[in-house]
């Protein structure tokens, strides 16, 4: 039995990251009043096709779609945004407050050709500051999502940014970019011509190098937005210099849904060239009055995380010594004093593994070294009899005999011993 295409078993040795990142995430980010929401993985399909837009590649060909019993036309969510526009909307948040910062972490879906950092099923890190139009609120959003990649560890990352001003602004853009991309027709990639119908603003992230040779002397969407637009794209700029964050202008950068405005950034890694994005994002003033809500301009990005991890991988260890107590027992008459132990291992936040083998003590003292446990606790006949414990240091081989009238306060020494 292998897991579908595209999709994969996060084990438990792999976890420990994920909730590193949960954790980074969540203390950045709460910080900043941003609160999580966790909304649902199925949603209506309408959605999608009405928030992301019909001619993008995500809506087009990576859905996953089906009718559910009741024949309703149900999607696993491919990105966040939309929903929480929806659960912003369905939950009326905007009685409540004015500005709400919200973030999330889960599941996406898209049908795509999988590959290195290109699943079926991935997660995305993302959050949304919705309810401001003024340009000190991207900046809020870029700041936070270079905060969180370098409290994660990150470097090597460049962010690049672009503004592709107003729908209105777009529209006569888009029929120059047309009128001029027509005369090259024949020499676009097969792709592009697609999009020259449906979705023309996408052919400037073209990678096909004949498309963007042509693009060179194609008309340039910069020239076309007015002076809010512009003026907007430079507070944001300036604010970066200021923050001392890195960043290139692309004017070819567009992202791939409908709904952004004005801003849109990407933060790629500088040493990958295949999936080199680890982050999206960008401004949508429209999407949430689009989907039948109160006209609310946001600004958002998301972070996918098993791009994150492949880059971070290698620098992830297993198998180092664990701060871990092994217990290991013999068959004896009064199991009870095992609870006890238990128990105020647990009090005291020490972690450990009771023996559930039914060897004898060598080779369970065999199995506490193997594991890399620090402490092996020995309570074997004579132990209970005489009611001491016996700890064997696994890294020395010293071992000790306490008293279990003793062996709470001991036990604060061992504590001591684990986290230096
Ligand atoms: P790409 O151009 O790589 O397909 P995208 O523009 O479709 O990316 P977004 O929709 O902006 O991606 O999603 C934000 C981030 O989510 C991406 O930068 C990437 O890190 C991650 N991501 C997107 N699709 C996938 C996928 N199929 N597998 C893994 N991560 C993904
Ligand atoms: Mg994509």
């Amino acid at each position: 039995m292998q897991p579908l295409r595209g999709t994969k078993d996060i084990l438990p040795y792999e976890i420990k990251l994920w909730q590193q990142i949960y954790n980074v995430a969540n203390e950045i980010l709460t910080a900043n009043n941003y609160y999580e929401i966790r909304t649902p993985i199925l949603e209506n399909t309408e959605l999608f096709n009405k928030g992301i837009g019909n001619f993008t590649d995500i809506v087009n060909k990576e859905m996953y779609s089906f009718n559910d019993q009741g024949e309703r036309n149900i999607t696993l969510r491919p990105e966040g945004t939309a929903s929480i526009a929806r659960a912003f909307i369905s939950n009326k948040l905007y009685l409540k407050q004015k500005i709400n910062r919200l973030w999330y972490l889960g599941p996406m879906f898209r049908y795509e050709r999988p590959q290195r950092g290109r699943q079926r099923q991935f997660h995305q890190l993302g959050i949304e500051c919705i309810g401001s139009s003024l340009p000190i609120a991207d900046v809020e959003v870029i700041r936070l999502a270079i905060k969180t990649l370098d409290a994660l560890g990150f470097k090597e990352y460049i962010l690049e940014i672009n503004s592709i001003g107003n729908m209105a602004e777009r529209d006569i853009y888009k029929n120059d970019l047309i009128k001029y991309l027509k005369l090259y027709q024949n020499d676009l990639d097969r792709d592009s011509q697609k999009k020259l119908l449906t979705n023309p603003l996408r052919i400037l992230d073209s990678k096909n190098l004949n498309t963007q040779t042509i693009l060179q002397q194609a008309p340039k969407l910069k020239n076309y937005l007015n002076e809010k637009s512009l003026d907007h794209f430079k507070y944001v700029c300036n604010s970066l210099k200021y923050l001392n964050i890195a960043y290139k202008i692309n004017d070819y950068l567009v992202r791939g849904l409908d709904y952004y405005n004005c801003t849109a950034f990407e933060i790629k890694m500088k040493k990958l060239s295949n999936q080199n994005t680890i982050c999206g994002g960008g401004r949508y003033d429209t999407l949430i009055e689009q989907l039948g809500g109160p006209y609310t301009p946001s600004v958002g990005w998301a972070i996918g995380i098993e791009r994150l991890i492949t880059i971070k991988n290698k620098n992830f260890h297993l198998n180092k010594p664990q701060n871990i107590i092994y217990i290991a027992h013999q068959e004896i008459l009064d199991k009870y004093k095992i609870w006890d132990i238990l128990d105020i291992l647990e009090n005291y936040e020490i972690k450990f593994e009771l023996d559930l083998s039914n060897n004898n003590l060598y080779k369970q003292i065999k199995r506490a070294n193997q594991m890399k446990a620090k402490i092996c606790l020995i309570l074997g006949e004579e132990e209970i009899k005489l009611k001491y414990i016996t700890i064997k240091w696994l890294e020395t081989g010293t071992q000790q005999k306490i008293h279990l009238s003793k062996f709470y306060n001991y036990l604060k020494y061992i504590k001591q011993q684990l986290e230096t």
